[in-house]
């Protein structure tokens, strides 16, 4: 059984970067404004992310790792409508299948904070009282240490580390309420953006001036299929080799092929042949229409009339864009 929950486990996690998006996830849904991450070797070795938020109660240590007890569930009777990052109770429980898990965890209520270990989807050691700063530190250390074949599968360090920071980038621009930092283990922050920035400053922060200069912002609301679509997009003067397409839906990050390649192609009618543009689009549409239910390394998205709504984006963005040329 150990080895069936660990393979379906690897499913889920798949390298270092998957495991902690799904851990700044959490830290969101705990209405975190501040959250910290620390990696060693790429986060192979050691991944460590502290937030503010609301705190994981000592009583729920016991469940937290185990499979499909999310506690977000019980507050949603319809999971058409969930509208947090988490719904299915899987994160935690699969990173402790394949990797060594502590949490420890403060709330208001608490008068000190807890720490315990994680195996295989059970409470190794504790909650024992410690002392600790309110919120939750998640630390995962040696990520497949039991799947070699896995562990031989990935990347380098070097290659696992952009990938981390990639993520975190993201996240960071999109919330640009919230104060992110990443950083390798006893060196200088590679990512810091402070509480209450904008995206523009986080961009800045991010991708360079290059690109932040030369942003456009759009704001596009349709009624009929009731989408709302926020963002930021290079104009005509900026150009890449490759297209850098922050999809946001609902707040997670995701990707839509359809949505991409029609975004791409309004800047191949300005550009120059083979360049691409920057963009950075929130999109939030009826969590009832969102495919919710894709599988949690399937980041590929599709939602209800996505045709329509692809269409009526492009047209929107492009005329957005020819207007600030002008
Ligand atoms: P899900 O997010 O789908 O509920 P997870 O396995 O990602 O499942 O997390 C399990 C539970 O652990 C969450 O429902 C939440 O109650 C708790 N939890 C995890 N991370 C945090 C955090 N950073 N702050 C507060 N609670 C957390
Ligand atoms: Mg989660």
């Amino acid at each position: 059984e150990t080895v069936i929950n660990r393979i379906a486990a690897g499913e889920v996690i798949q390298r270092p970067a998957n495991a902690l998006k799904e851990m700044i996830e959490n830290s969101l849904d705990a209405k975190s404004t501040n959250i910290q991450i620390t990696v060693k070797n790429g986060g192979l070795k050691y991944m460590q992310i502290q937030d503010n938020g609301c705190g994981i109660r000592k009583d729920d240590f016991e469940i937290v790792c185990e499979r499909f007890t999310t506690s977000k569930l019980k507050e949603f009777e319809d999971l058409n409508s969930i509208s947090t990052y988490g719904f299915r109770g899987e994160a935690l429980a699969s990173i402790s299948h394949v990797a060594h898990l502590t949490i420890q965890s403060k709330t208001t209520n608490d008068k000190c904070a807890y720490r315990a270990t994680f195996e295989d989807g059970k409470l190794k050691e504790g909650p024992k009282p410690t002392a600790g700063n309110q919120g939750t530190q998640i630390t995962v250390e040696d990520l497949f240490y039991n799947m070699n074949v896995r562990k031989r599968a990935l990347k380098s360090a070097t290659e696992e580390y952009q990938k981390i920071s990639d993520v975190v980038g993201k996240y960071a621009i999109h919330n640009a309420k919230i104060g992110f930092g990443l950083k390798k283990f006893g060196e200088n922050n590679d990512i810091r953006t402070p509480p209450n920035s904008t995206h523009v400053d986080n961009i800045r922060t991010v991708y360079g001036n290059t690109i932040a200069r030369e942003l456009v912002e759009f704001n596009i609301e349709n009624e009929s299929f009731k989408f709302k679509a926020h963002g930021f997009m290079t104009n005509v003067n900026y150009s890449t080799k490759k297209f850098t397409f922050l999809l946001f839906i609902n707040h997670r990050l995701v990707e839509c092929q359809s949505l991409k390649k029609c975004i791409d192609q309004i800047y191949s009618t300005y550009l120059p042949k083979n360049s691409h543009p920057f963009m950075y689009l929130s999109l939030e549409l009826n969590p009832r229409n969102v495919d919710v239910n894709v599988h949690p390394t399937k980041h590929e998205v599709h939602f209800l009339h996505e045709d329509q709504i692809v269409e009526s984006i492009t047209t929107a963005l492009e005329t957005k864009l020819l207007g600030s040329n002008n």
